[in-house]
């Protein structure tokens, strides 16, 4: 990793530095994981490099789809270039089936198929533990416009539609994600873009046959095994031909 470049932001998982031209960042995968609001933590050797690629597998392919995003390029193992966009400060997840937070919340058995699938937005500030918000929470406080919310809900039931597919494909249900989204400002004029990462860090993963999870919660219900199900995730895609050595390590 080039120190000489200056740091813009570092959040639990990646680190944004400035770009080589104005309007662009670099945005760099660690292998650091955090769960229930950091007080769980590890370094998962190889894990920013998994995500680095999936996650590009999915921007570029969602692009293709006429679903914009910030990824421009990725640069090296663990580092893409980015658009730099204005954050808008809310994760918006999607759920397909009862999973987490929802199972908790309704009594619902996880893995429960829901009648359609389900957005909710939450309010990114890791000091509040991420609270849940409605549109009347995000629209008085400014955090987006009812027009953002629009287009971050029609935007999310595509990202949905996609990865259904994509991840059904292999034999993997997709259970529930989650999407961040920015402006990109045009003069006066801002129309909002997907941002942030596609990974098994940020959707729930199960494997169609045998429902073992291949995600984030083997990390933190302590199933064990997380690398080698984020690696099989890339190779189920196909992405992972030319990097077998992720697990053995020696990638920083
Ligand atoms: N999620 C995430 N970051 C967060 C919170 C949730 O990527 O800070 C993802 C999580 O991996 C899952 C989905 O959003 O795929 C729904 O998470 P849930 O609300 O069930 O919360 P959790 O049970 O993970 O606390």
């Amino acid at each position: 990793m080039s120190t000489r470049r200056k740091k813009i932001y570092e959040g639990k998982g990646k680190i944004l530095f400035e770009g080589p031209e104005p309007g662009t960042l670099i945005q760099y995968f660690k292998d650091d994981t955090t769960a229930f609001n950091s007080e769980k933590k590890a370094v998962l050797e190889g894990k920013g490099v998994i995500n680095n690629r999936i996650s590009e597998y999915f921007m570029i392919r969602l692009n293709t789809i006429g679903i914009q995003n910030h990824f421009i390029r990725r640069l090296n193992l663990r580092e893409q270039l980015i658009r730099e966009l204005e954050i808008i400060p809310l994760q918006v997840v999607v759920r397909n089936a009862a999973a987490g937070s929802l199972s908790n919340r309704f009594g619902l058995p996880e893995g429960q198929a829901l009648p359609r699938s389900i957005i909710e937005f939450y309010l990114k500030d890791d000091k509040l533990s991420n609270p849940m918000v409605t549109e009347e929470h995000i629209t008085a406080f400014n955090w987006a416009t009812t027009q953002e919310i629009d287009d971050m809900m029609a935007l999310s039931l595509r990202v949905n539609d996609f990865l259904s597919g994509a991840f059904g494909a292999v034999g993997i249900n997709l259970i529930d994600f989650k999407l961040e989204f920015g402006r990109l400002w045009e003069n006066d004029f801002s129309r909002v873009m997907l941002a942030d990462e596609i990974s098994p860090d940020s959707c729930r993963l199960w494997d169609s046959q045998t429902l073992e999870k291949m995600d984030k919660d083997r990390f933190r219900r302590d199933l064990g095994d997380v690398i080698e199900n984020y690696t099989e995730v890339a190779r189920r895609l196909g992405i992972m031909k030319e990097m077998p050595t992720v697990i053995q390590g020696g990638l920083h």
